[in-house]
């Protein structure tokens, strides 16, 4: 059994705030505790039901380099470096091509423009508005979801903050999910400790392993990926793109015959829209 675990850190038990988030903030390193010992609790949850599973954490925020290597449970290894076009063109689920017959996305939020939502947004904040896939507004998870089923791997676990939930439960019942917190607000919410989370991730995690009859791949087969950009400059530049198709002054996109290609075209086209890279995507 090969798992996959796609790592996101927003929503990780006790994060809320932006300070949490970068390795300048505050209260970063804290945060980073939190990130493995949430991953920590997946695996050993996957080893209790396939003691023999190959692991492979992707650390999908930011950086790229959140998760601490040697407080990893030594089970699973772990895929490190920022989502550049010549490291991880699929993003946080670079590696996953090497083969999974399951995946996980662990520590996510709700896409960009939820009303209410704990540190909402789709993958860069400062670019993306909207995303939509096929015509519907998606998030992380969804798009995730749809280039995992593309390559032949169902998404089986969900867990992040507790807004999250309605928005994975709007496209399927067949993924399981776990609230770390209950949301109050962009910056707050009312947050589980580390232990309770940890028993709730690990029973989570194997009882999605035992449920293989539940696993369902989510392929849309062709995707069209738009994007409403914060900034009509930003716009311009990602169609000087040769893949793009411009749709308007603030809305470009791409297509694919499956998901996986049409997302690596949109990860090309969203650094080719920033101009300036940010320090973690160098
Ligand atoms: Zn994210």
């Amino acid at each position: 059994m090969r798992v996959f675990l796609a790592v996101d850190m927003e929503g990780v038990t006790g994060v809320v705030h932006p300070d949490q988030l970068t390795p300048d903030g505050r209260n970063y390193s804290q945060a980073q505790k939190y990130l493995v010992a949430d991953v920590n609790a997946v695996i050993n949850g996957i080893l209790d039901v396939y003691p023999e599973a190959e692991i492979t954490v992707g650390d999908g925020h930011a950086t790229m380099r959140n998760v601490l290597l040697e407080e990893l449970h030594p089970a699973a290894q772990l895929v490190i470096g920022a989502a550049t076009l010549s490291n991880k063109p699929l993003c946080q689920l670079e590696g996953v091509q090497f083969g999974a017959d399951a995946a996980m996305c662990i520590g996510y939020h709700t896409k960009a423009g939820t009303q209410g939502g704990l540190l909402a947004h789709t993958y860069i904040g400062s670019l993306i508005a909207e995303l939509r896939m096929n015509g519907q507004a998606v998030g992380e998870v969804q798009t995730n979801a749809a280039v995992l089923s593309s390559l032949n791997v169902p998404l089986v676990l969900v867990s992040g903050n507790s807004d999250l939930e309605s928005e994975v439960r709007a496209w399927t019942s067949s993924t399981a999910f776990v609230a770390t917190k209950r949301t109050l607000g962009p910056t707050a919410a009312i947050c589980k400790t580390p232990e309770r989370t940890a028993r709730e991730l690990r029973e989570a995690a194997s009882k999605a392993m035992i449920s293989r009859e539940t696993w369902y791949l989510h392929d849309i087969g062709s995707t069209r990926f738009e994007v409403d950009t914060k900034q009509p400059e930003q716009c311009e530049r990602a169609c000087s793109h040769p893949q793009v198709i411009a749709v308007s002054s603030s809305t470009f996109a791409v297509e694919a015959d499956n998901a996986a290609d049409a997302f690596r075209q949109l990860w090309s086209v969203c650094l080719t829209a920033l101009g300036d890279l940010p320090f973690w995507l160098r």
